[in-house]
């Protein structure tokens, strides 16, 4: 498990850098996105590198078959089309807010092995890209948010 940054940790706002395919496929590399996939897993349905302290374009993404790393990703592409949602984040605890997001988005995007993808991305986990790509710009979903609500959710 890796230690999660809460806001207002300067981490968190930072404009994440780029990595290599050198860099991906290190053993270094590989273990921290299983830790990252981890942490992501207990509790979230999305994590982005930033978020664990290393500022490099990385994020994870519970996608319907499980949890897939994304490096270096980017919407291509975004449909005229938004959706109202309601978004909490593991960085912002407590707090849930109304975000509008594209309600289908294109990724390009770099997998753990290496190698260059490219797909669309709809419904529930369009919302999730774009929620995660936010924090490798130093964006947070509370800056976006119409409304702030306090726990609105009860976690049991
Ligand atoms: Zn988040």
């Amino acid at each position: 498990m890796l230690t999660i940054l809460t806001d207002p940790n300067p981490s968190l706002r930072e404009r994440s850098r780029a990595l290599s395919v050198e860099e991906i496929t290190t053993p270094e590399f590989q273990k921290f996105l299983d830790a990252l996939i981890v942490t992501m897993m207990k509790d979230g349905v999305g994590i982005a590198a930033p978020q664990v302290g290393k500022n490099v374009r990385a994020i994870v993404v519970l996608m319907p078959k499980g949890p897939e790393c994304f490096i270096n990703p980017e919407i291509t592409k975004k449909s005229e089309g938004m959706v109202d949602s309601e978004e909490g984040c593991l960085s912002v605890p407590g707090k849930f807010g109304i975000v509008s997001r594209h309600k289908k988005v294109t990724i390009k995007a770099v997998n753990r092995h290496g190698r260059r993808i490219e797909f669309e991305a709809k419904n529930f986990p369009a919302i999730i890209f774009q929620h995660e790509i936010d924090h490798l710009d130093g964006i947070l979903f509370i800056d976006k948010a119409t409304k702030i609500v306090k726990a609105a959710k009860t976690k049991i």
